[in-house]
Parts: C-alpha cells; structure tokens; sequence
C-alpha cells in the first residue's frame, strides 16, 4: 500500500510467473497505456517486443473499428467483425491488460489511480513512462433529455439501436398501433450532421429500401420518415464544400429531411424540441416526434484527460484537451514520463512563448556576419536587441517548421505577414515585432481533427519512438541531449499527414483527399477502409468482414438481432 491515499500499489500481475517471456520483463521499465482505442492500439503495433513491461488500462476490453459502426448499427455488418480483443493485441508484446478506468495521475509519484469497473475499488499502478489515450466523450451541449436518445461510440451502442430499430418495426406491424403510433415508431430524428449523424442516416435509409419490403408490410415504407437536425447551415461542414453539397443535394433526392440552422432544446421521451432560425433571423420553437432519436453532435472531453489538464492547470491552458508539445509530450508533466495521443490531446505550438529559444538557435547556427562574432556570448540582452532582416526572418521561419511541423503551413505564408509588423518600413524587424509575427502565426494553426486517422498516427509515432528510447539509451552522448530532452535528440516531432476523409451517403461515397474531392461507389468506400482496417487489427477481422459482405450481397441485411 501507498500513495496520498494509502491505496494498494499493483506489483506483480498475476499473469507474470506463470509466463517466462513476462517475468523476463518484470525489470524492464513499466510503460502504461491507458485506453484501448485507435491511439494505443496504433501503439501497441508499433512497439518492438521486450523493450517495455507493458500494461494497458481500460474500461472496453476491445479495440472497435469505428468508422464502419455506424454499418453495424443497422445489420449491413456484424458487430464482432468491427471487434478485436484487447488480450489479443497486448499478447504481441507480451504485456498486461487490466479492465479498470485511470481516475487520476499522480505526476511526482509516477502513480496512476485506477478504479474497478463494477465494484469501484482502487489501486495504485506505478509507471516510468505513461502515454494517455482515452479519448473522447459525447457533447452533451448542456441539452435535457439526453438519456431518451441512443449514442453511437461504443460497441453496446450499436447493439442498442439495433434492436430498438427491430423492436419498433415488429411494434409498426401489430394491429393495436394506431396509425399515429405507427408514423412516430418509424420516424428516425438524427441530431447533428457530422460523418456519424450523416452515415447513420444514409444507412437507414438504404435498410429501408433495400431490406425492409422483403420480410415487412410494404405500406410501412411510406410510413418511414429521416430527419436530420443541423445548427449550421451546411451538413458535413469540416469537409470541402462540393462534397458538403453532393451530400446535401442527394438527401434531397432520397426525402431525407434536412433541419439546418437548427439546435436541439430538448429531448422529451417521444419527441425532440428545436428551435429553428427563419431566413428573416427569427427563432421559431419546432418539435418531431421520435421512435429512434440519435445523438451526435460532436465530442467533448473525458473526465480523466479534465482532471489532468486541471492538476498541471498551470501549463495547461485549453479547456478541451489536454495539451503536448511536438514531441506529444504531456505539458507541465516531468520532461519525458508522460505522453498523450488521440482525441483526448491537441499539440500546442507556443512559437511566440518560446520566441527567444527560437532566435537564440537561429543565431548559433546563422552564417550571419551580423551574428558570427557574437556566436558563443548570446546574452538574453542580444536577444532582445536583435533586428532581422526579411531575409534572415524567412531563414528563421524555416528553422522553426522543422522543429514544428504542425505550424509549417502558417510559417510557409509568414512572407505576406511580415510587412504587417515592420511599423516603420525599415525592412527589418526587432525582436518585439517579430515576436508579434509569431503570436499570429500561433493563432493560424489549425488544431489536429479528433479522427481515427489521426490517433492512429500520433500511435504509431509513440510506438516506434518509445522503442527508440529504449534502444538509444546506451548509445546517445552526453553532448547528443540538449537541455536534458532525449526525445529530441532521437526522434523528430510529430508530423500529421492528412490522408482524407470519406462519408458514405445512400450507396455512395464521398471522399475528400488532399488536393482534389470525389464521389465514388460503395465498393470504393469498404475497399478504402479495408485497407485502413487491414493495417491496424487482425487477419481474423479482415477475413469476418469479407463474409459480411459477401453476405449481405446474397441475403440482405440481417436485422433480426
Ligand atoms: P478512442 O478510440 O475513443 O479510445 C479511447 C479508449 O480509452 C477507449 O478504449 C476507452 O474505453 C478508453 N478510456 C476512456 N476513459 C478511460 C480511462 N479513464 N482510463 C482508461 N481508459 C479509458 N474517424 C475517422 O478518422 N474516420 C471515420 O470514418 C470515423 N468514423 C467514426 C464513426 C463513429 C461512429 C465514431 C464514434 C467515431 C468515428 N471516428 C472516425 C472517430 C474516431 O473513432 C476517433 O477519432 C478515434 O477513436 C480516436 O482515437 P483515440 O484512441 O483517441 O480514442
Ligand atoms: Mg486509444
Ligand atoms: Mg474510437
Ligand atoms: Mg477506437
Ligand atoms: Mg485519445
């Protein structure tokens, strides 16, 4: 026992004697991960075996295929083939796996709070390295009635709406509904239009038309009603404006009902209450009635990634998400113990905070002749007196992309800013100004979008990092570790690659690439996303899937469970 709380401290796993491959670890260093999502397991994969004694936290002992739930929601796949055990993937690296939720860091102890899921007891797991991935929760927006509506985040979710969609259905077909009855059991009300509330949407109305008329009275199809409620005016508004378009144009076309400039007041348990903006500006107060309501309006944060950001409140300045540098390390955590990726975490730029680090670095290094003779004796006070020629800001603004990759396309467009600061037309820029310049640079990066794509990168990085870590501590030199940060002297900060996005909307799919947009068929949205599948889980996942839709090719949906 230990700690502030005097709680048990985990030591052995029970799983380590009876395996010699893990008790070989016991003295390795301790690595935590906590989550079990797109960002561990993106982790996970990419550890080499034997570096750490790994131990993975979280309340899901699976690892969920999330962007084909909203298929699964609805029969078109089965829900296991969108599953992989988490014992599976932690067995690679022969780690450890405890079904319990962290509540806490203790960031100077190196101690992680976790409680059991059903009895609520708790214990201390120490670590030497910890990486939080939880995620993120629903956006509640402070909306009443939530609890009368279905979410889509988990595989329970899905499993949830399913039957509810069959229930409701069999419900339509008896001779006690009265027609009223009837209209609002079939009446399917979507709140908010992002990929999930828009593919949710799109694969209702596909299982209506596809599925429904082979085994249910054809009458209830005209019965069917999809309401889609939008506070914008656009659905799918993070994606490029012709695919907004397409979409909205094709919801159209299938009598999807598109609310938009519409925001939920309240759920009652059969109906939904909006308030809808007229073209005049004016609010007018609507309601829908409701058999199946969906929720998903956007995430919020988790409560463990809140209470970090609250306990390192002093360096943690977004309400949001739970801020790192470029090297996703936790900021105000001790250098290098603690790592955050995924949904749960943004990456701060701070370019004007640390603006005299910058240009320090910049001098050294600046074949200048303004700076050559200075080069060793860089007073604080040299700093503050510096005067940048455009040419020498431009050097400078390449230097700091390479060690923030994440500003490089604000710091590409620092040429048309920089007249701006230069008051007096000199030419030049003093160290004030071009600290201003930097302020607006910082306030130009586009935060990191909370997807599948992006954890799974940020995963992969820490991965392959940690490793590196492991492997780079006997052969780095003293003079290779500036400041103590090994990090960046083994690894490069983390770069995102966007690779696109993709919706599908009633048998086609919409996809928005780097460079160019484009509507495809629906062969083309599984093959992408088989691909993506292929490279994070399993053969055994692959294999489920094909059959899946090999079929419903041949039978239908199945939506009798
Ligand atoms: P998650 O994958 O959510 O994993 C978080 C993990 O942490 C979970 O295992 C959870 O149980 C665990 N956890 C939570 N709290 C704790 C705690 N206190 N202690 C320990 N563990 C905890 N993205 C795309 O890029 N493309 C898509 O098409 C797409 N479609 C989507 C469709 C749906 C229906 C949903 C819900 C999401 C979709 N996303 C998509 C978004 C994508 O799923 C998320 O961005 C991604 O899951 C984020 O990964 P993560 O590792 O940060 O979090
Ligand atoms: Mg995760
Ligand atoms: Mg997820
Ligand atoms: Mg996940
Ligand atoms: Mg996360």
């Amino acid at each position: 026992r230990g700690g502030p709380e005097n709680l048990p401290i985990l030591t052995d796993h029970l799983d380590t004697f009876d395996n010699p491959a893990k008790e070989q670890l016991r003295r390795k260093p301790h690595l935590v991960v906590l989550g079990s999502g797109w960002g561990a397991v993106g982790m996970l994969g990419n550890l080499d075996k034997n570096d750490y004694d790994v131990t993975v936290i979280s309340p899901t002992n699976y690892f969920l295929f999330t962007p084909m739930l909203p298929s699964a929601a609805v029969g078109t796949l089965e829900l296991k083939s969108l599953m992989e055990s988490i014992r599976h993937i932690v067995r690679r690296v022969n780690g450890h796996y405890l079904e319990a939720s962290a509540e806490k860091v203790l960031f100077s102890e190196k101690l992680i709070k976790v409680r059991v899921k059903g009895s609520g007891q708790e214990f201390y797991v120490p670590y030497d390295k910890l990486v939080i991935a939880v995620g993120s929760t629903a956006n509640t927006h402070g909306v009443k009635g939530l609890q009368y509506s279905n979410q889509l985040k988990i595989a329970e979710d899905a499993m949830e709406i399913r039957r509810k969609i069959v229930t409701n259905l069999e419900t339509a077909c008896l001779p006690t509904t009265s027609d009223e009855e009837r209209k609002k059991l079939l009446s399917f009300v979507i709140c908010g239009a992002g990929p999930t509330g828009v593919e949710m949407a799109a694969e209702i109305f596909d299982l209506m038309n596809e599925d429904l008329t082979r085994s249910f009275p054809k009458i209830l199809r005209q019965e069917i009603s999809i309401h889609i409620i939008q506070s914008r005016s656009h659905i799918l508004n993070t994606y490029d404006k012709t695919i907004s378009e397409f979409a909205m144009g094709r919801f159209e076309h299938d009598q999807i009902d598109l609310l938009t400039n519409s925001r939920v007041r309240e759920i009652l348990p059969d109906q939904v209450i909006f308030d809808q903006k007229n073209s005049d500006g004016t609010l007018e107060t609507k309601s829908v009635p409701f058999g199946l309501c969906l929720w998903s309006t956007g995430v919020a944060q988790n409560p463990l990634a809140q209470q970090v950001v609250k306990d390192l409140s002093a360096y943690q300045k977004n309400k949001r998400a739970i801020e790192t540098d470029a090297q996703l390390r936790v900021l105000g955590a001790p250098l290098g113990d603690v790592y955050a990726i995924g949904d749960c975490s943004t990456v701060r730029t701070e370019l004007a905070e640390h603006c005299s680090d910058y240009v320090r670095k910049y001098i050294i290094g600046s074949q200048s002749p303004q700076f050559v003779k200075s080069r060793h004796i860089i007073t604080d006070d040299d700093i503050k007196h510096v005067d940048l020629t455009y040419f020498e800001l431009k050097q400078l603004c390449n230097q700091i992309s390479q060690q923030n990759p994440l500003a490089a396309g604000p710091l590409g467009l620092v040429e048309e800013l920089i007249p701006k600061y230069d008051a007096e037309k000199r030419g030049r820029l003093t160290f004030d100004q071009v600290k201003l310049l930097m302020k607006e640079v910082d306030s130009k990066v586009t935060s990191l979008p909370a997807t599948a794509q992006r954890a799974n990168q940020q995963g992969k990085y820490m991965g392959k990092k940690l490793s590196k870590l492991r492997k780079s501590s006997t052969t780095l030199s003293i003079n290779d570790i500036v400041d103590g940060d090994i990090d960046n002297a083994i690894a490069r900060p983390f770069k995102y690659k966007h690779l696109g996005s993709l919706a599908y909307i009633g048998n086609s799919a919409v996809f928005d690439l780097p460079g160019y947009s484009f509507v495809g068929g629906l062969i083309a949205v599984y093959l992408w996303r088989s691909i993506y599948f292929a490279q994070s889980v399993s053969f055994r996942t692959r294999v489920l899937l094909f059959m899946d839709w090999l079929n419903r090719g041949i039978f239908g949906r199945d939506i009798l469970t």
